[in-house]
């Protein structure tokens, strides 16, 4: 089956062309070619689908915060193409058969593409090894005890040694859990004057200098998950410097918010690692520059609203935000910082590609019919109840943000169509 896709352009100034798909490909541009079906690009920035490497899903076991279709759902609608979801489910994908049963449900739904990631350690204790060749056989694309912290050095550096040898990486949160303590929010100026503990930089820093270490020592493939200090970016920086095998991701709350907002005593803001300070959202978009940031990412992690509106001590960390995530960043860098839209767009496609070791995908003929197409000129309202996430609420409700997709394809069939 052929599609048209009429009405787009490959560059924001460029003139409006059309792009052929046949089945789940590309076919090519401006051919002369009748089409079983035609989409209007409605003038809008066409792009290969986005890549996200950090969503939580929350299926198998908290379905009330989230599951794969409403997840999955949210990342079309976000303009993802494919998403990688965490394994602190309950049970924790720790499992081969939970494992291959979440990627065939997946399959079914025709939304976003499905790779999970499985847990390093079994149930995510920081205990035994889980068994990852299993697990990378049954569809883990990368390995991660994320949502919790990987105290125990000498399992993390097995971990990755194993993992190495079986092609794939390991990403963690890296935050020394003992000098976070029970800080909610980063610790400094602003959590002083309101009273509430803190969470220290030096929490991330400290965990990032050992975590470079190992992967020194192992030559194996680090990942490092939302970076939110400008003190751990630095670690990175002069570790690349000294070619150590590591990546990085930023989220888009950390470039766009900082502890100020918990002024408001909304637990809406309450993330992990913490929101942090002007000055750390500065170094971070410097790191986005001068690539020391390979990719970003969303850590969409969604809860109910009733969980959301404990207090600030009480309320569990996380928001849903994968639907915003581009518009936002687009809005907040792109057109009120300048930060180059193509850029941009590569921290969200191939830089997670590569980060992946994952093919990159471009517009040319025969490549996947993974697009979406971006609306950059026309500002909406974050709406958070029309959210298809089960998350309906968002630290930028009633913002006017341009930039949102309008149309995502994935394996050339129409996921995603804003009405
Ligand atoms: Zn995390």
């Amino acid at each position: 089956m052929i599609i048209q896709i009429k009405n787009i352009k490959r560059t924001p100034n460029g003139p409006l062309e059309q792009l052929y798909l046949e089945n789940d490909l590309i076919l090519g541009w401006n051919l002369e070619q009748s089409a079983c079906l035609e989409l209007d690009g409605k003038g809008g920035l066409v792009v290969p689908a986005f890549l996200e490497p950090h969503v939580h899903l929350r299926e198998p076991g908290q379905t009330e915060k989230e599951d794969l279709e409403s997840g999955l759902s949210a990342a079309v609608a976000g303009g993802y193409g494919t998403v990688v979801c965490m394994p602190n489910t309950i049970p924790v994908l720790d499992d081969p058969g939970i494992l291959s049963s979440l990627i065939r449900k997946a399959e079914t739904l025709g939304l976003a593409r499905l790779r999970p990631s499985a847990a390093l350690s079994r149930g995510q204790k920081g205990e035994g090894l889980a068994d990852l060749a299993l697990l990378k056989e049954a569809g883990a694309v990368m390995f991660t005890d994320d949502g919790r912290t990987n105290e125990d050095a000498h399992l993390l550096r097995r971990a990755l040694e194993y993992a190495h040898s079986l092609g794939r990486i390991v990403s963690v949160h890296a935050e020394d859990a003992t000098l976070r303590k029970d800080g909610v929010m980063n610790e400094g100026v602003v959590s002083e004057e309101l009273g509430l503990p803190g969470n220290p930089w030096a929490a991330e820093s400290a965990r990032v200098a050992r975590d470079l270490e190992l992967c020194e020592l192992t030559g194996a493939r680090l990942h490092i998950q939302h970076l939110s200090t400008q003190q751990a970016l630095e670690k990175v920086r002069e570790a690349k410097k000294c070619g150590v095998n590591v990546t990085c991701e930023v989220c888009c709350h950390h470039l766009t918010l900082t502890d100020e907002s918990l002024r408001s005593f909304d637990a809406m803001y309450k993330v992990a690692p913490p929101l942090r300070t002007q000055a750390d959202c500065d170094a971070l978009l410097e790191g986005l520059l001068d690539g020391t940031v390979d990719c970003l990412a969303t850590d969409h992690a969604p809860h109910t609203l009733a969980e959301k509106e404990r207090d600030l001590l009480e309320a569990p960390f996380g928001i849903g935000n994968i639907e915003v995530a581009f518009a936002l960043l687009y809005t907040r860098l792109v057109l009120e910082k300048g930060f180059p839209l193509e850029r941009l767009i590569g921290l969200m496609t191939e830089g997670v590609a590569k980060v992946l070791g994952w093919a990159v995908s471009t517009l040319e003929p025969g490549m996947p019919a993974d697009l979406t197409v971006l609306d950059l000129e026309t500002g909406r309202e974050v709406r958070p109840l029309e959210f298809k996430s089960k998350a309906k609420f968002s630290p930028w409700a009633g913002e006017t943000l341009k930039g949102w997709p309008i149309l995502t394809l994935v394996r050339g069939v129409v996921a995603f169509e804003r009405g």
